[in-house]
């Protein structure tokens, strides 16, 4: 790969390489852009088959961030890390201290939490080294699980799509279907019950499935059934690239809102869905209550706070669809373009000497919230 030229194609400030021989540890911290704040994003470890590999995906991953935050109205930058690593094998106590003493180089440029290979436990070990990293436990001022808030903030956008869709943001009756039944589907799934929606639930693992249909009179169906059913709206909580070459002309679904981030195989699946007639909400915006959860615990953690901002999720949602409805572009294409315009806007007022500041965006409606955890 040539790194300079991917990075300059998309923008990146910073890519950083680590290593500890003692511990193994071999990382990579991607910043995207910090127009708005300092660059927050998860420490991903996983055994990738190359450094190729984990580069790439640090690079994407990091860019999406400085999107998701942008959206979200917070005053953060986008950033993200990769450990190369097998977690139940590689991941020790001395992996994670160098690996903390490697954030506190950047002296706050970059601000770590949990993602996929990595949990709460690890972050209050990185906490020894550096104050620069957030979802640490509640005892240390972190903020605990935040697949509560990122399900309540999917129920708030997925109400605002469908009074664009259907006309109305009720969703008892709508027929929903859940893919994936772990930390966030779970909860969507109790959120939704408790709207009265009609549930149809899948998941790899029977036993979260057993769990959920008996708790909310879900009806369950086989993975592989998801891209045969009809519905009103398909909730995506599992793994991303399910809209995908072998998918997007099955779906029959007139809605597609929920937490899986990277939902879309490739953007072009966004255009096919568009010309179907299928509203795709971007994951990004839709699924940043787990960010704006971690966030807070940077402003000193508040949930009251934190259930407000997500409850915004809401107006950004109904932002994006307004700009796509008007111009008649696919939503992913217009929340792109909504993030892009305030990083580069923060870009300007910092080139000009002044603060890039990160107003909220107006939340002129705060739906009722709704007790979660
Ligand atoms: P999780 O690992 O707890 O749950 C994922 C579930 O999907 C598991 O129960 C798994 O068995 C199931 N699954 C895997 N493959 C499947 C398949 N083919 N069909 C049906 N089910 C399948 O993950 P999570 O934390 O609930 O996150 C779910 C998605 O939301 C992920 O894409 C994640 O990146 C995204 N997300 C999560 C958060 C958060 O706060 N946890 C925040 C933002 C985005």
């Amino acid at each position: 790969m040539q790194l300079f030229d991917y990075m300059m194609a998309h923008g990146h400030e910073q890519v950083v390489f680590f290593q500890d021989k003692d511990s193994g540890l071999k990382a990579i911290i991607a910043i995207h852009n910090t127009n708005l704040g300092p660059a927050l994003g998860g420490t991903r470890m996983w055994p990738y088959a190359s450094e190729e590999e984990a580069l790439v995906d640090v690079l994407r991953l990091s860019r999406g961030m400085t999107y998701k935050a942008a959206m979200a109205g917070l005053a953060l930058g986008g950033g993200k890390a990769v450990i190369i690593g097998t977690p139940a094998k590689d991941k020790t106590e001395a992996l994670l201290r160098a690996y903390g003493r490697c954030i506190a180089t950047l002296k706050g440029r970059y601000i770590t939490a949990e993602d996929v290979g990595t949990g709460q436990p690890d972050m209050d070990i990185i906490r020894q080294e550096t104050v620069y990293v957030t979802g640490v436990s509640p005892e240390k001022g972190g903020s605990g699980d935040p697949s509560p808030f990122t399900a309540l903030g999917v129920l708030h956008g997925m109400r605002a799509a469908a009074g664009v869709v259907f006309g109305s943001e009720e969703l008892a009756g709508r027929r929903v279907l859940v893919q994936g039944l772990g930390q966030v589907g779970r909860h969507l799934c109790r959120l939704l019950a408790g709207e009265g929606a009609v549930l149809t639930v899948t998941d790899i693992n029977p036993r979260a499935v057993d769990q959920v249909v008996k708790e909310y009179s879900a009806k369950a169906v086989a993975p592989d059934q998801v891209y045969a059913l009809e519905g009103d709206i398909y909730a995506p909580c599992a793994l991303g690239a399910v809209v995908n070459d072998a998918t997007v002309d099955r779906l029959k679904y007139r809605l597609i809102a929920g937490s899986a981030n990277n939902v879309l195989a490739e953007d072009r699946h966004g255009d096919i869905l568009h010309q179907r007639g299928i509203m795709y909400v971007p994951d990004y915006v839709i699924n940043a209550g787990g960010l704006i959860n971690v966030a807070e615990e940077l402003n000193g953690y508040q949930q009251q706070r934190v259930m407000e901002k997500v409850a915004r999720i809401y107006d950004h949602v109904r932002q994006v669809l307004f700009v796509a409805e008007k111009e008649n572009i696919p939503p992913y294409r217009a929340a792109d373009r909504l993030a892009g315009e305030r990083v580069h806007r923060a870009g300007a007022s910092l080139r000009m000497g002044m603060p890039a500041g990160a107003p909220e965006p107006s939340g002129k409606h705060v739906p009722e919230v709704r007790q979660v955890g």
